[in-house]
């Protein structure tokens, strides 16, 4: 169900479900992306494809940046292009994880937070913000 506006509607049980006939346009929310991909996928719906498939399209796209510097022409609308595709495949393996893309992003918004107040968004490890907000008196609670 939408409302006037063909914004998605919450459906009894807490589904949320977008209209085909949406207009194409209008912005999403990664949840309603996340919902709107499944009935385009036509795969056997194993993980494997999906992570095989984002490895792949990422491929594509760095091929596009590879290409800019080798010939000098910028294609924007191709890296586009493949970055949906690329998005598509995550959303899909997302989905797979039972993981909502929003809690993805939110997750990252908090890790890079964190890493700011920490001051450790240069450097390298997964975790090297929890450590620094160790050293300082302990982790970084919010
Ligand atoms: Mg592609």
């Amino acid at each position: 169900m939408a409302d006037s506006t063909g914004r998605a509607l919450t459906q009894e049980g807490g589904s949320v479900r977008t209209p085909l006939h949406r207009e194409v346009h209008q912005l999403l929310t990664f949840d309603e992306y996340q919902e709107t991909i499944r009935q385009f996928d036509v795969s056997n719906g194993e993980r494997w494809y999906y992570a095989l498939g984002l490895a792949g399209e990422v491929g594509e796209c760095v091929e596009k940046v590879k290409k800019f510097y080798r010939d000098g022409v910028e294609n924007v609308e191709a890296v586009r292009f493949e970055l949906g595709d690329a998005l598509w495949y995550l959303g899909r393996l997302a989905d797979k994880y039972n993981i909502r893309l929003s809690d993805v992003a939110t997750g990252n918004v908090e890790k890079l937070t964190a890493r700011a107040r920490t001051n450790t968004l240069h450097g390298s490890g997964d975790e090297r913000h929890l450590a620094a907000a160790t050293d300082v008196g302990g982790p970084y609670l919010g």
